[in-house]
């Protein structure tokens, strides 16, 4: 495989192979390489010319729109290094991700600005390039797009900025594998989401990782459903698209039939997506096993993924789901299940495993002292290698704390590898519940949950209890035409698991709180 020095050579790289081939699928607009290198050359030019130079951050405060790669690649093209914030976020995490980064231009989505104009006098943002959804779209899928209205309420056009620098030359930094390409939030799921130092060579490392692990070819197709601020979506669709040459399907946001249309009619191959997703597509009626036919790679990570439903998928779509393990500080996956291989289920704890270290990627499970331990034993999930980032954005405390080398990073996780080498995940360190002084992993809970027929998605907390110190709670939600009482599933765990195990308040909601890349947040049920 060639060696890069940044991601700039990397798309560089694609433009010389194919600059024909299409890059960008948004609804019935195409974009092809050739198209994109021009566009972003452009946005290179005029960052440039308003001041921003190498070593700069730019804060992408946007949907999955094409306007996200064209912004992204000028961006590295000029040597800066992107911010990206998720849209769902308002003006407090706003100002804290503008403020904490030092960001110099913002750009963002139309419908945003106003939350955006709060916030941005506050900040070091000189420069405000706003853009629509509706832009590249052809076929106004109100379905998915709302009744977005496209008002002209401030900033610079992004697109008017693009015609107006358009066969500018752009600037030819040096770029160096060691520097900053970008700052990824952490998902805030058991905090504040701290900024995630991703290099050059972090993030074309995950690119070829994946490509490579997957034998990715010139045929496949991405449907880009995890969101591009947070890793995932970033890694396994934009990067995979722009090393590979492939088309990128973009849909905005997720919607169910939405999506199973796109992956129908555009006859897509690959994706990865929070389990939550893939939950949804198995309880809407509406999507059927042809709709995924094409697929050749659903991929699960972020989260834990319940066996149930890997097996209930299976059967509705025919389709295996992959799942793998990784953390923003790993720039995504180190571990995944190699493709045409199914993962082994533990039989001791009944977990199934999230896959095999990939390619220079070394994990051990480590004792409080740090001291690898043998297979089978139970510790923190330690992973090393040119994925793993070089730190916490001005946080020196937090990464000494996280980092005991550099390209090693404590992953907070709970874990066990087997005599084959095969990893499996127990649960967050920090989630684990003391039940009378009996430790209980909520995500062994939570997988006898969703083997319940009438239970679409679980979750399980520990709440404060006088008598055992903390105790078991479970919410979860049913599946679209199931019923079942809470002292139903309360039965249905009480004789399935030790009795410090089951959960002694079961709660039926319609729905779980989940972050904006698909997490269910025990956080916030701990707090109700
Ligand atoms: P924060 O660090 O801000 O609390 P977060 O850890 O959710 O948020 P991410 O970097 O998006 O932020 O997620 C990484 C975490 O997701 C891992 O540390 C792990 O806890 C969990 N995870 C990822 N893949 C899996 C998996 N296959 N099974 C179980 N847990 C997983
Ligand atoms: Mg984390």
């Amino acid at each position: 495989e060639p060696e890069y020095a940044n991601l700039a050579e990397v798309f560089a790289a694609t433009v010389a192979r194919d600059p024909d081939a299409t890059i960008v699928r948004y609804f019935d607009f195409d974009m092809s390489v050739a198209q994109l290198d021009a566009a972003s050359d452009a946005v290179a030019a005029g960052l440039t010319d308003h001041g921003i130079v190498k070593g700069d951050r730019v804060a992408l405060y946007l949907q999955n729109i094409p306007q996200f790669l064209i912004a992204m690649i000028g961006v590295f093209k000029v040597g800066a290094a992107i911010v990206t914030i998720n849209p769902m976020n308002r003006q407090r995490e706003l100002a804290y991700q503008l403020k904490d980064s030092g960001a110099k231009a913002l750009v963002c989505l139309q419908s945003l600005y106003d939350v955006a104009a709060e916030v941005v006098p506050d900040t070091d943002v000189a420069l405000v390039l706003t853009t629509s959804e509706l832009r590249y779209q052809t076929r106004n899928d109100q379905r998915v797009l709302g009744k977005s209205v496209d008002v002209a309420t401030g900033g610079s056009d992004l697109e008017e900025f693009i015609e107006r620098y358009r066969g500018v030359a752009p600037p030819a930094p040096q770029i160096d594998p060691e520097d900053l390409a970008g700052l990824c939030y952490t998902s805030g799921t058991t905090g504040e989401p701290k900024g995630a130092m991703l290099l050059h060579r972090n993030l074309i490392f995950a690119a070829q990782n994946k490509v490579m692990w997957n034998q990715i070819t010139p045929t496949d197709a991405v449907y880009a459903v995890a969101p591009f601020f947070h890793l995932t979506g970033l890694i396994n669709h934009l990067f995979v698209g722009m090393y590979a040459g492939i088309p990128i399907a973009m849909t905005f946001r997720f919607d169910p039939i939405v999506g199973a249309e796109e992956v129908r009619d555009k006859r897509l191959t690959l994706t990865t997506g929070p389990i939550t997703i893939f939950i949804a597509w198995l309880n809407n009626s509406s999507v059927k096993r042809e709709h995924l036919a094409s697929m050749r790679q659903i991929a699960s990570g972020g989260a834990p993924v319940p066996p149930q439903i890997v097996a209930d998928f299976e059967e509705k779509f025919g389709k295996y789901i992959q799942i793998g393990y990784g953390m923003t500080e790993s720039s995504a996956g180190t571990h995944t299940v190699p493709i045409g291989m199914r993962a082994p289920i533990d039989p001791a704890s009944n977990a199934i495993s999230v896959g095999l270290p990939v390619f220079n990627t070394m994990a051990r499970v480590i004792d409080d002292q740090g001291v690898p331990l043998p297979p089978g034993v139970v510790g923190q999930l330690q992973v090393e290698g040119p994925g793993v980032i070089a730190g916490y954005w001005q946080l020196p405390e937090a990464t000494a704390e996280a980092m005991p080398r550099p390209r090693c990073i404590n992953t907070g996780d709970i874990g066990m590898m087997d005599e084959d080498g095969w990893f499996y995940i127990v649960d967050r360190m920090k989630d684990m519940i003391s039940a009378s002084g009996f430790k209980v992993w909520p995500r062994e809970v939570e997988d006898v949950l969703y083997s319940h027929p009438a239970v679409r998605e679980a979750a399980v907390v520990g709440v404060p209890d006088d008598y055992r110190g903390e105790t078991v709670k479970a919410v979860v939600s049913l599946a679209e035409g199931k019923t079942a009482t809470a002292a139903e599933i309360q039965e249905f765990c009480k004789a399935q698991m030790a009795v410090y195990k089951y959960p002694r308040f079961v709660e039926i909601v319609d729905e779980l709180p989940k972050n904006a890349s698909g997490k269910i947040l025990r956080r916030e049920l701990r707090l109700t």
